[in-house]
């Protein structure tokens, strides 16, 4: 089938390479000429597991980009819109972008065409989007709009694509449902999974076929944001959990394994951190609580999730004084820029937004991360941060060791060399990265999240809290 893909950042270029790899015909456009002609010149802009892979496969044979979207629509029977959905200021999605697209698909609709939205949005956007076009377009046309929504997590983007927990389609009507359930088939039934070629399956994912959900447009519009908001709110959940943990001294990770085994509840995404961030959560829920409001449903859950979210950081930024006392002139390494392991991804990144308020104190920052730093340079252009070459550069010297982005390698760090880098063995974890004991038995003073500070080579100067609770 012919497809294309409207927006080629970390959806629109992901499902583009994907789709291509199911066997489709694809066309990537962007209205950034500078995006569009590196990945013409085989630049890959995002650091993406199996992305390379699948773009050296597929570009130039069934896989273009183009900045035009006359050429990229001709012939296509789907138009993903997959454009950026930011927070407006008043928490609503800003949906100018989607409008935008909008407006010029009805311009250059010729033949029956659907369009199907890939990007958030909240639940109306395709009625909105079904009016915009029909306003726009020039003669009568026949064309639909269905809703796509794309679950996919940066870091994990491609597998997530290609082995989904589910395909959600909200389609109102069978023609605009049948030419979606196509474009999935190779998922949908299994086929994919059996080429010799096909990305390997990820550990702990199902081996069946992908399983494929059939609702209305309006369904599917709020089956994203609820999905969404119900995985903020687990986040949030755990870590108020783990702010009792710390103020009765009871271990957040024990507790955790005793809710988790649940089967009802389940072991995943209850980790304790510095909160969640990106591009998708912040917005989402915010996005989430503002629709529900505005068809007159106050949302008041979804406040107290962003509230125990934002405090989550200041909580942080507490451990730190709490563990240093004063923060002027402190030099303090970070390892983690990125909002989560696995991605160059900045965007709402809690270890930015705590590297600036560290910034703000007077400290200097020594910043490692493996995939993030080049977006973080131009973040952090002019401010006293100074990027290493890896986790023991950074400690180098350092009063303390901030660990802020889950990243694997930084959850096997050698020890013994960190102790002996830094000023201070002082390693202050926001994602739980390490048992308390492991650390205080290399002479490290350990705080985390929802666990007892250890207190490690007291005699070496280490300026620690032994307690677990944080002053607030
Ligand atoms: P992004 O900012 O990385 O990419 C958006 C792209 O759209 C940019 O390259 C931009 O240049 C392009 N664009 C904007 N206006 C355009 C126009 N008029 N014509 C052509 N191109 C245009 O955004 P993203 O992270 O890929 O997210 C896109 C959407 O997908 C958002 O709604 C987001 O909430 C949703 N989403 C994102 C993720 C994720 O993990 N990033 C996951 C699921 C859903």
């Amino acid at each position: 089938m012919r497809v294309a893909v409207v927006g080629s950042g970390y959806v629109g270029l992901v499902a583009s390479a994907c789709l291509a790899e199911l066997g489709h015909e694809v066309v990537c456009v962007d209205n950034d000429q500078e995006k569009i002609a590196a990945l013409v010149n085989g630049e890959v802009p995002i650091h993406e597991e199996f992305l390379p892979e699948l773009l050296a496969r597929h570009r130039g044979h069934r896989l273009r980009f183009s900045g035009s979207l006359p050429e990229a629509m001709r012939d296509s029977r789907i138009v993903f819109i997959a454009v950026g959905t930011p927070p407006a200021e008043n928490g609503e999605a800003d949906l100018s972008y989607v409008e935008a697209v909008a407006r010029d698909v009805g311009r250059q609709l010729r033949d029956y065409t659907v369009i199907v939205e890939k990007s958030t949005v909240p639940v109306y956007t395709c009625e909105w989007v079904r009016r915009v076009i029909s306003l726009n377009a020039g003669a009568p046309v026949e064309f639909d709009v269905a809703s796509n929504p794309e679950f996919l997590r940066e870091g994990t983007a491609v597998t997530d694509f290609l082995y989904p927990d589910r395909i959600v389609i909200g389609a109102d009507n069978e023609r605009s449902a049948l030419a979606l359930r196509e474009l999935y088939e190779p998922l949908t039934s299994g086929d994919y999974y059996r080429q010799p070629t096909a990305i390997p399956r990820p550990a702990g994912s199902p081996s069946t076929a992908a399983p494929l959900v059939a609702t209305s447009s309006k369904s599917a519009e709020l089956i994203k944001h609820a999905s969404n908001a119900f995985l903020a709110l687990k986040i949030s959940f755990i870590n108020a959990v783990a702010n009792v943990c710390e103020a009765v001294g009871a271990d957040v990770e024990q507790v955790t394994t005793g809710i988790g085994l649940d089967s009802r509840i389940g072991p995943r995404f209850l980790r304790p951190g510095i909160g969640y961030g990106g591009s998708c959560f912040p917005k989402d829920v915010m996005a989430f609580r503002a629709v529900a409001r505005d068809y007159g449903y106050d949302f008041r859950l979804l406040e107290e999730v962003m509230r125990i979210n934002d405090d989550q950081r200041q909580r942080f930024l507490r451990k730190v004084r709490n563990t240093l006392w004063t923060l002027k002139s402190k030099r303090l390494a970070v390892l983690g820029l990125a909002f989560k392991g696995g991605t160059d991804d900045i965007r709402e990144s809690p270890a930015v937004a705590i590297v600036r308020a560290l910034l703000k104190e007077g400290c200097e920052v020594a910043a490692y991360d493996p995939a993030a730093m080049e977006r973080a340079r131009a973040e952090f252009d002019g401010c006293a941060v100074h990027f290493c070459s890896d986790p023991y550069h950074a400690a180098h010297e350092a009063d303390a060791l901030l660990i802020l982005t889950d990243w694997e390698e930084f959850a096997a760090l050698d020890l013994e060399r960190i102790a002996h880098a830094l000023k201070y063995p002082v390693v202050l974890d926001g994602r739980n990265l390490y048992r308390p004991e492991a650390m205080a038995q290399h002479g490290l003073t350990y705080v985390s999240v929802g666990r007892g500070t250890v207190a490690g080579a007291a005699g070496r100067g280490a300026l620690s809290r032994t307690a677990g609770s944080v002053k607030e």
